[in-house]
């Protein structure tokens, strides 16, 4: 049997793993299921599975949790340490699906203790990638990917020789505003932004796909993965969202991975890994779908795709504090305080300020260092929307 954890058990990919794992239960048995605030699903999702351990990111809600789980002879936890516990339980496979940098911390945990980490929290590699490699070669723990760009990617170089690359085409859906005017942006609104044409999803992610951050994040992703050079990694605007990424070699060809949007997918292959099994996943109607697009996205209407570049040109810290910025302008986003194009002002006004500091974005990555940057980050970008609103 193999021992899995899922971490952001509650969210989307959580659930979709559940889902492959609830059609093979007796394949598999569960350690630790973490979540947010949502206790009921944790706690139904703990006594379906029987759960080890369930964990709530948030100490105010243990007692709540104990009372959703009494009776069940499973283990309730709550709070940042206990996350990290549960990371570090041993289990043959983690799934790391937390949103944002708060996945880092419990995602180094399970590879210490030389878990396979199938990983969806692309914030990982974003901010601490160096650090998250090099602590799996130590503990001789693998990475899967389980974001579907990068796992069409991996699946793509089976067999092959990475000398033998050339570039890496991620495709972008374009997200809800794809086929908005430039004028109407300013004014679109989170609920708008919150919608998908393609993929369902958690809303912060969503958001980040309109505004192509995600696609930003998942560049960055994708040069630490394969540890390719930035200028190999392009990206197209693909409305249908169905060639995931396509593979380009030294001898011309490419090579596209081809599917539905269904991230069971992904997440079922990485749990299979290196076997592949079915999966309930709808068989693609090419002959239905007719066509297929793509298109160069446009700089101008698109800055984060910008601002990864630079990213990619420093390094160092600079990936932990570009995503710290983008999660907290995303949050003032979401709270109304700020539009949906102030969200790449603020993150670029952060990225200058923390590079102007002397040491900081130059520095090793550590793990303190990262949840440092990612604080000061943090605390930046409240102050530059602070100022912003300040001077309307
Ligand atoms: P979601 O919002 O649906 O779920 C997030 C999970 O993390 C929930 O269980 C929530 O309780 C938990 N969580 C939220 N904040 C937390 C915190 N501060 N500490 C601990 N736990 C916290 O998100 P999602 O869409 O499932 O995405 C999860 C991750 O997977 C993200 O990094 C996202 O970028 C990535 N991803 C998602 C998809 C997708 O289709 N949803 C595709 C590719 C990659
Ligand atoms: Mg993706």
């Amino acid at each position: 049997m193999k021992r899995i954890s899922i971490l952001g058990a509650t969210g989307s990919i959580g659930q979709s793993t559940l889902d492959l794992i609830r059609r093979d239960r007796s394949a598999y048995t569960v350690v630790a299921l973490t979540g947010g605030r949502n206790i009921a699903q944790l706690a139904r999702d703990a006594t379906e599975f029987q759960a080890e351990i369930a964990v709530t990111a948030h100490d105010d809600l243990l007692d709540d949790l104990r009372a959703a789980l009494r009776g069940t002879g499973i283990k309730a936890a709550a709070g940042a340490t206990a996350l990290n516990e549960a990371g570090a339980r041993p289990a043959d496979w983690v799934m790391s699906a937390i949103v944002g940098a708060a996945g880092l911390p419990p995602g180094l945990a399970a590879l210490q203790q030389g878990a396979t980490l199938a990983l969806a929290n692309k914030e990982t590699l974003v901010a601490a990638g160096p650090l998250v490699l090099e602590t799996a070669a130590r503990h001789g723990a693998r990475i899967l990917p389980v974001d579907s760009e990068h796992s069409a990617i991996f699946q793509a170089l089976v067999g092959e020789d990475i000398d033998a690359v050339r570039r890496v085409i991620i495709t972008a859906s374009g997200g809800a505003f794809r086929d908005w005017p430039d004028e109407d942006l300013a004014r679109a609104t989170p609920a708008q932004a919150a919608t998908h044409p393609n993929w369902a999803m958690g809303q912060r992610i969503t958001i980040d796909s309109a505004s192509m951050f995600n696609k930003a994040l998942e560049v960055i992703e994708a040069r630490e993965f394969f540890g390719l050079e930035p200028d190999q990694i392009e990206v197209l605007v693909h409305p249908e969202s169905l060639v995931h990424a396509l593979v380009g070699f030294c001898d011309g060809g490419l090579m596209a991975h081809v599917g539905p949007h269904d991230m069971r997918h992904a997440i079922g292959y990485a749990l299979n890994w290196p076997a592949r099994k079915a999966l309930p996943v709808d068989a693609l109607d090419l002959a239905a779908v007719g066509q297929l697009n793509f298109r160069s996205p446009d700089p101008a209407r698109y800055p984060a795709l910008r601002l990864a570049r630079a990213v990619m040109q420093q390094r160092g810290l600079s990936g932990a504090a570009f995503n710290a910025a983008k999660e907290r302008a995303l949050d003032h986003f979401i709270a109304g305080r700020i539009g949906f194009l102030a969200m790449s002002d603020v993150v670029e006004e952060v990225l200058n300020r923390l590079s102007a500091q002397t040491g900081l974005i130059d520095a090793e990555i550590t793990l303190d260092r990262v949840l440092h940057v990612d604080h000061l980050s943090r605390d930046c970008a409240d102050t530059v929307v602070q100022e912003q609103t300040e001077n309307k």
